[in-house]
């Protein structure tokens, strides 16, 4: 069984695409953003996939591909195709060239147009093509910089990508009214620029009066992403949290384990945001714990201590996965939540007390 997720760039309407095998757990990531390979990262981790490859549909330019860094925290190779001129990258792919993971595989077709290194990666089956910045749904990447080319565009979409099944789910590289998703009998039909009847010499006129203005990031992101992302020196981003082991969540918090607490107490302040009745209660609290009830934690922000990172607590470690967001607003750089809460710490039979039974 093929899983399958699509992840969005809300900066650059940008779509990212995951896809795995379940037996196996391999997976490739397509289109990988540079901001967002934490929260990507985060969830192939969650999934417990291993990233074989991360694949770029061309060199992009309007963001930074995440190819580079993910490659750093993960280990994954790069592919990106041979025509890109991409440097850095360790595969570079060529039409009719598979990449496998577990009993799925994309293959390549080169579908240049936007940029002459582009390629759409097609599932195995043909249920599934990505189509970068070629075909958008009921649009088309742009042609006018980047050798560009609207003739060459027009034969990519009509020999590379409708002479796919009907049926076959498109999905680009973005989006900027919200679609997600299109079929290739659909942009065949509806395409305002591609579509129905419409000849070489129509797509052509088209695109020469789009008029559209310079990328905003172009002259940052094209050479960054012919480095497959790798950033200039000064510009790294910024380094994961290091005052203790901490993993981030998909849903954005930082994430550490009871042992790991029980075993460096003294490393940091722990917040309890349960009512003082939970407190006492069944479960305990953790040793030299401050409580705090959530509902008033924006209010007594003052109260806490400053000397060292905070760790929140609450009971299986919801309330306190908010108490992290109310707490960085506040100010706290360093915080994280105790995964699972008191149930957790309790389960692993580490030490409470004020235990009231
Ligand atoms: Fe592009």
């Amino acid at each position: 069984m093929l899983i399958f997720r699509q992840m969005f760039d809300t900066t650059s309407s940008t779509y990212t695409y995951l896809l795995a095998d379940n037996r196996t757990r391999e997976a490739v990531l397509i289109d990988p953003v540079f901001e967002q390979v934490r929260r990507d990262g985060a969830l192939i981790e969650e999934l417990g996939l291993k990233l074989l490859y991360t694949l770029d549909t061309h060199v992009h330019a309007d963001h930074v591909t995440g190819a580079w860094m993910m490659k750093q925290r993960l280990g994954s190779c790069i592919g990106v195709s041979a025509a890109s001129g991409s440097a850095g990258a360790d595969r570079l792919l060529n039409p009719g060239e598979k990449v496998a993971f577990g009993d799925h595989h994309v293959e390549v077709r080169a579908t240049p147009g936007h940029t002459h290194g582009c390629v759409t990666y097609v599932l195995g089956d043909k249920s599934r093509a990505f189509t970068g910045d070629c075909l958008l749904i009921r649009g088309s990447g742009r042609t006018d910089f980047q050798q560009g080319s609207a003739r060459t565009m027009f034969h990519s979409v009509r020999e590379q990508i409708f002479t796919l099944p009907e049926e076959c789910l498109l999905f680009p590289a973005h989006d900027y009214r919200g679609l997600t998703v299109t079929s290739v009998a659909e942009e065949k039909r509806f395409n305002p620029r591609l579509g129905g009847t419409i000849c070489e010499n129509d797509f052509v006129g088209y695109m020469t009066n789009l008029n559209l203005p310079h990328p905003k990031q172009i002259d940052i992101a094209v050479p960054a992403n012919l480095k497959c992302g790798a950033p200039e020196e000064g510009h790294m981003p910024p380094k994961d949290p290091d005052w203790a082991q901490l993993t981030l969540s998909t849903a954005g918090t930082w994430e550490m384990q009871p042992t790991w607490l029980a075993e460096h107490r003294a490393a940091a302040h722990v917040i309890d945001v349960r009512e003082p009745a939970e407190f006492t209660g069944e479960l305990g609290h953790i040793k030299g714990a401050k409580l705090v009830p959530l509902g008033q934690l924006a209010a007594r922000v003052g109260e806490l201590p400053k000397d060292r990172p905070l760790v929140t607590v609450c009971r299986a470690g919801g309330r306190s996965a908010q108490a992290t967001v109310i707490l960085q607003k506040a100010g706290f750089e360093r915080v994280a939540n105790l995964t699972g809460g008191m149930l957790r710490w309790n389960q692993e039979k580490l030490p409470v007390e004020g235990r009231n039974t």
